[in-house]
């Protein structure tokens, strides 16, 4: 059975006092028990050790918003799998779009981050998605079969059924205009079948993900959860959207 996950992502918004206040009173919604949905918070990595004390005990878990394959070496400004378990990380996104337009992220290096999340036991949460040019020409689903197969070549079957996948249409980013959850569901259904070892693991939707929208799209059978940007930064949003996943469920 794949458990429900909600994702919050906060790029690069909130200090550590924001991000203490948030989870503060996100936990005293009663919203993050942990009872139907998972839930996870990327914070920057300046918040990540704050927030590790502040969730102990809680069923919210961390995660980080990217990170290098090494355990440790000269790469200035990076942050290793290793350091990311020293600080109570247990989740990590990779290949989110922005980085790959942004920091020339390339699928080969999205492979190899994948690899090194698994051999050192974070859960990786990789993002595959079109842009609006190859969703107008029709080719979503080969970007994203190409994107998907990329990011899990050489690994085991029983390991890719452990990862999370995040299909999010760059178009829908940020924008309020979420795919529907009929083409959504289509399009995870290619996801999950172009890899073995895809069809029990964990497949969200992401892009303008908000507390209106969550039931309808997991309504439909491959939609497993969210991954957030814009509604997780206010717990007003944040909250009662992990609530409208649960009653999906209940
Ligand atoms: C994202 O950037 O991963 C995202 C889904 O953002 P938003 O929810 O704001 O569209």
């Amino acid at each position: 059975m794949r458990r429900p996950l909600i994702a919050g992502n906060w790029k690069m918004h909130k200090t550590i006092a924001d991000s203490l206040a948030f989870v503060g009173a996100f936990l005293a919604t009663g919203d993050a028990d942990g009872a139907y949905v998972d839930v996870v918070i990327a914070p920057p990595f300046t918040a990540l050790y704050a927030l590790a004390l502040a969730v102990e005990g809680s069923a919210i878990s961390l995660a980080a918003q990217t990170m290098h394959w090494a355990p440790q070496g000269a790469f200035t400004g990076e942050v290793s799998p290793v350091m990311l378990r020293d600080v109570g990380v247990s989740y990590v996104i990779l290949g989110h779009s922005e980085r790959r337009a942004n920091y020339g992220e390339m699928d080969e290096d999205i492979n190899l981050k994948v690899k090194a999340a698994l051999s050192h036991g974070l859960t990786p949460i990789v993002a595959v998605g079109e842009t609006a040019a190859e969703h107008f020409a029709g080719l979503t689903h080969e970007r994203v079969m190409e994107q998907t197969r990329a990011a899990f070549d050489d690994i085991p079957v029983a390991d890719i059924a452990q990862c999370v996948v995040a299909y999010e249409p760059i178009w829908a980013i940020g924008t309020g205009n979420a795919d529907s959850p009929a083409s959504a569901n289509a399009v995870m259904g290619t996801i999950r079948a172009c890899v073995e070892g895809l069809a029990d693991a964990r497949i969200l939707y992401g892009g303008s993900v908000k507390p209106e929208n969550i039931a309808a799209l997991m309504a439909q059978p491959n939609i497993d959860g969210g991954l957030v940007g814009g509604a997780s930064l206010q717990v007003e949003s944040f909250a009662p959207l992990v609530r409208h996943a649960r009653r999906v469920l209940a």
